[in-house]
Formats: C-alpha cells, sequence, structure tokens
C-alpha cells in the first residue's frame, strides 16, 4: 500500500507502507470506493463521495436453506434481506440493506456498534430474517458500508490517474460497477498507448469515457436500478416489474446506459 506519492517533472517518487521506495512514471489508483491513492492526490473522501440513503451488512452464514445458484429476497418498505448461493455451497451470502437518510457516521470503524444498527433496523421483521440476524452476530466476516457514489470532476492529476470505483463508483444501485470499472481501464490503458504522452493519453481517457460513466451514474433509481423501494407503494410497483420480466420480450432499443459506448480499436504508437 502507498505510503506517499511525490510528483515531480519526471516521475512519481513512491513510498510503500511497508518500507521501500521507488520512482514511476506513472501511479493509476484502482484501489476502490475508499481509495487511498484518491485521498493521497486529490484529498479527503467527502469531496466526491455522493451518499445514496442506504447502508448495507453483507456477510457468510450457512446454507441451511437448499439454495442453489439463486437469490432469495425479503422486502418491506425501506428494508431488504437477501440470500444470495453463488454455487452449490455450504455457504451462502447475506445481506441486509435499508435505507437511512443520514450515514451512521458513529458505526463506521466500529463493528459492534454496525451488528447492533443492523440488529435494531431489523428487529421485528419476518422471514429468515431473526436467523440471519444470529449469524451476522458470529460472523467474521462482516462487510459493512454506506452505499454511495464518487463524483471528480477530474480522474487525473499529473501522473497520477484513477480508474474504476476510486474514480467514478456507480454503487450497486446500478448494477454497472464492474463494466464501468473494466471499460475504464480497457479505456486508459488505450488511451494511454496511442497518445504521445501521459497528459494526452489522460484526457483522452477522460474525454471518451465521461458521458458513459454518467450515463451510467445516472441510472441509480431508475427503471431496474429501483431495487430497494422505500414506500409501500413503489415496492408493489417493483415486484409488479419483476413478476413480469420472465413474460417480456426484452426491450427492442436495449438498454441505452449500457450501450452508451461502443469500445474503439486503439491504433497504438510504435
Ligand atoms: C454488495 C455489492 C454488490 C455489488 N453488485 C454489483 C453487481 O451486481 N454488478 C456490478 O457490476 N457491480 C456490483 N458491485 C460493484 C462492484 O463490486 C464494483 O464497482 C467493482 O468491484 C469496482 O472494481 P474496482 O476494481 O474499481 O474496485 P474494487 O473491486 O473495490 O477493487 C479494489 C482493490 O484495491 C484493493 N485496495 C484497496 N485499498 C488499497 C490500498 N490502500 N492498497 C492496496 N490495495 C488496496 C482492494 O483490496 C481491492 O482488491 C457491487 C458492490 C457491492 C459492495
Amino acid at each position: 500500500s502507498i505510503d506517499t506519492l511525490h510528483q515531480h517533472r519526471h516521475g512519481v517518487d513512491v513510498t510503500f507502507r511497508q518500507g521501500g521506495s521507488r520512482t514511476f512514471d506513472l501511479v493509476l489508483g484502482a484501489d476502490g470506493l475508499h481509495s487511498h491513492t484518491r485521498r493521497l492526490q486529490f484529498g479527503p473522501e467527502e469531496l466526491f463521495h455522493r451518499y445514496l440513503g442506504y447502508c448495507f451488512a453483507g456477510f457468510t452464514l450457512r446454507n441451511t436453506f437448499g439454495l442453489v445458484r439463486e437469490t432469495t429476497m425479503w422486502n418491506a418498505p425501506g428494508r431488504a434481506a437477501v440470500l444470495y448461493a453463488v454455487g452449490d455451497d455450504d455457504d451462502v451470502h447475506g445481506f441486509l440493506n435499508f435505507a437511512r437518510t443520514e450515514p451512521p457516521f458513529d458505526a463506521f470503524r466500529d463493528p459492534e456498534a454496525q451488528r447492533d444498527l443492523v440488529a435494531e433496523v431489523f428487529d421485528g421483521a419476518g422471514w429468515e430474517v431473526p436467523g440471519m440476524l444470529a449469524a451476522l452476530r458470529d460472523a467474521d466476516d462482516l462487510f459493512f458500508d454506506v452505499v454511495s457514489q464518487i463524483r471528480m470532476p477530474h480522474w487525473s492529476s499529473g501522473r497520477v490517474a484513477l480508474v474504476g470505483d476510486a474514480a467514478y463508483a456507480p454503487s450497486f444501485l446500478t448494477g454497472q460497477g464492474s463494466s464501468l470499472a473494466l471499460v475504464g481501464a480497457y479505456m486508459l490503458a488505450g488511451s494511454l498507448a496511442a497518445e504521445h504522452d501521459h497528459a494526452a493519453g489522460f484526457a483522452a481517457y477522460e474525454r471518451d469515457t465521461r458521458a458513459f460513466v454518467t450515463l451510467n451514474q445516472d441510472q441509480v433509481g431508475k427503471g431496474d436500478a429501483a431495487l430497494f423501494p422505500t414506500t409501500a407503494r413503489a415496492l408493489e410497483q417493483r415486484n409488479t416489474m419483476l413478476r413480469s420480466l420472465g413474460s417480456m420480450p426484452p426491450p427492442a432499443e436495449g438498454r441505452p446506459a449500457h450501450e452508451a459506448l461502443v469500445l474503439p480499436e486503439f491504433r497504438l504508437r510504435g
């Protein structure tokens, strides 16, 4: 992990947290939503963080439900419990997702406070939720976070650039995070290879990728992305939409946001 970054005309001096230092031509931060590289070069996360009004806890629990490659979900307005069996395993992933107007600042960095908060929010819920809350108490892989996006005015500064969630996390409410990260990495690599220097490469990466990123980030709360409604009426509408999915033909026009960028063939400079 990077400890310090220092840019100069010919490179970036990097010292590593576990010791050692090196000078690189470029530094590309691909270290996710809470990017440390971003903080070092561009400033604190609060400058770029857009809270979307939800928190979630993810953890592993025993698959006593007989789930095989399937997901089941329980909902009430503003609350969702999900059991997700990726394969045919002894374990399943549990997610407890809930709406909250303000981020729970007190619970950050305190797993016990996170467990307490989730238990309080889901108190009295039916279905498999009591068992999930019991499993959450014992889970040693609890992952708790707020649901948020990263929006930055620029993705590079000098010889340092960001890619993926570090630069433009769209949140799982869009289902597009992996696509943006992969498309962004392709566009960044291609732009660097095709342009005459890193400044032109970073500028081309941003110029040719930003509209696609913004369109996908703007999907939050629209159509398929309205997955976790906070009112009974919106929940009913979502359920009606989900029930009809099986019988509906795919939309003729496809999904405009998903297809808004055709990956270019880059011509590499010799
Ligand atoms: C619950 C949940 C469900 C999701 N569902 C979907 C979905 O259905 N579809 C979808 O497309 N996307 C989904 N996403 C989003 C998707 O996971 C991310 O958008 C995607 O992983 C971003 O890729 P990335 O490579 O930019 O960052 P990450 O996958 O976050 O990778 C960053 C890497 O950097 C490492 N790292 C972090 N800090 C440091 C450091 N200081 N030093 C060194 N290394 C560091 C991390 O360990 C990690 O390996 C979901 C996310 C969550 C949380």
